[in-house]
């Protein structure tokens, strides 16, 4: 008899491990309350890359007259709407298409359990119970709203209202100054958006490098965002079209749209943890042990709601290898999912990417690292582009020279990070991209040097 596996929501993480768990034999069943493809994923990840995209487009009409080229850009609003519209229908439509191709079954309707072995599903038409050998919970997160904000949709938005918006704002303020803030700062500043940011601390992406924080402020202090460094929001005021956000040192932001970029909370209430004895902990996130498996034997937790890194591409990761162990493929899944290894960017201008170490913490317990750092400005290919903003940095073990982490930041730098994610990941030597026939002219180039 083949394993019968429940999967509750539809995100990368459920979307993965029903789709590489049907191909390896089991009967999967996924449960889905709103989107297939997941609501963090299509809602936030997705429009919120295709608005910088646009904005994105924008700028390079700006440097483009550095390259001899006049073209003036104006902003469709409602063409910006129907094309995000466009990009998450058709992603939704792929994911299910694969998912159906895959026998997958899809039950649309809100997910329960009942028990160690059980769940209930509430659709439109009624309620299935459902029996399963496994079961992964996959619910996401949504984003958190202190006591102190009421959230009106209009004017005072979280992440998940701001886009696609019915305008741009005038002058927009955003609160939070991690990887969402920094990356919704820069998507409305370049399209054509006065912002303030209001920052905890005294620098902008506080868990980042130094360096490569201090890149992305000098961008925005060159578009006139004006940044409320050591200040901490504690309240939010709309009257008519204006809003003001005051702050803990008695400074106030004033602007007529305020965003919450102040992170998330699991969607983990309601899902009947206690009747199957499942744990969570205290931030109420369902965590899991290095299969991903709870406290619980054969219910796992996967993506946002298992705390670990809220990024689509872990979880589905994570997906994929709970998919593999439910089916038993030890030797395919043996080695573990390492968070610390794991690749992220962030959609500014530049972007900005890192992978593995970073280095203000790696020295701050005393590890010896050998740090190279290269600029772009001396690269062919960026000045072909008309854009040598940034640098690679490249942390390596001095004694084995492999490669423990590194940062870019400029162009592609999103793209460029997988070299040295598998480098990361594979244990690889510096040696190893030194000796790499790489093209040229590249960016990629750059990583060539700092490793040599
Ligand atoms: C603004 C923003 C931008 C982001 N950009 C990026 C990015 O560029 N790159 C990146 O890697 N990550 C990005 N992320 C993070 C990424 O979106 C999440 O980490 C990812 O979507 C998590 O996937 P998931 O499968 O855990 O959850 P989700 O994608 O949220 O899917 C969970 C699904 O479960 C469903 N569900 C919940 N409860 C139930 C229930 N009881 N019954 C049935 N269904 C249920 C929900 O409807 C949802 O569809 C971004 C996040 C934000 C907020």
């Amino acid at each position: 008899m083949s394993v019968r596996f429940a999967i509750i929501g539809g995100g990368p993480a459920g979307n993965t491990a029903a789709t590489v768990a049907a191909s390896l034999g089991a009967e999967v069943t996924l449960v889905e309350r709103d989107l297939v493809g997941g609501a963090a994923h299509l809602r936030d990840c997705i429009p919120s890359k295709a608005m910088i995209a646009t904005g994105g487009e924008l700028s390079e009409l700006t440097r483009a007259r550095s390259m001899g080229l006049h073209a003036e850009g104006r902003l469709d609003v409602a063409a910006l709407r129907e094309r995000v519209a466009g990009i998450e229908a058709r992603l939704q439509r792929s994911v299910t298409e694969l998912l159906e191709s895959q026998g997958v079954r899809i039950i649309m309707g809100t997910g329960r359990l009942t028990g160690a072995d059980r769940l209930v599903v509430e659709t439109t038409d009624g309620t299935e119970e459902l029996e399963a050998d496994a079961i992964l919970l996959a619910t996401g997160s949504r984003p958190r709203i202190p006591d102190w904000a009421t959230i009106d949709g209009e004017r005072v938005l979280t992440t998940r209202q701001a886009y696609p918006p019915p305008e741009i704002p005038e002058h927009l303020v955003v609160i939070g100054s991690g990887v969402t803030g920094v990356e919704f700062t820069h998507m409305f500043s370049a399209l054509g958006s006065s912002v303030s940011l209001v920052v905890s601390r005294q620098q902008v992406l506080p868990y980042k490098d130094a360096e490569v924080a201090a890149v992305l402020e000098a961008e925005f202090l060159s578009r006139d965002v004006r940044l409320l460094k050591g200040a901490r929001a504690q309240s939010i005021v709309r009257d008519g079209d204006r809003i003001s956000v005051s702050c803990d040192d008695g400074r106030v932001a004033a602007g007529s749209h305020a965003l919450l970029c102040i992170g998330s909370v699991p969607n983990s209430e309601g899902l009947g943890l206690d009747a199957a004895g499942v744990q969570t902990d205290e931030r109420g996130c369902v965590p899991g042990d290095r299969h991903c498996q709870t406290n619980v034997p054969g219910i796992y937790s996967a993506g946002d709601v298992s705390g670990r890194l809220p990024l689509s591409s872990v979880a589905a990761m994570q997906g994929r290898k709970i998919a593999e162990h439910v089916m038993g493929l030890t030797a395919r899944s043996h080695r573990h999912l390492d968070y610390d290894k794991a690749a992220s960017a962030i959609f500014t201008e530049p972007e900005i990417a890192d992978v593995g170490l970073v280095e203000a913490e790696a020295f701050a317990v005393g590890r010896k690292l050998r740090v190279t750092k290269v600029p772009f400005s001396a690269n062919p290919k960026s000045l072909i582009n008309g854009d040598p903003r940034g640098f690679v940095k490249i942390l390596s073990d001095p004694a084995t020279g492999v490669v423990l982490g590194g940062s870019i930041v400029g162009q592609n730098a999103a793209e460029l990070i997988s070299v040295l994610a598998v480098a990361v990941t594979n244990g690889l030597k510096t040696v190893d991209i030194v000796d790499s026939l790489l093209v040229h002219p590249a960016l990629a180039e750059s990583l060539a040097e700092a490793a040599d």
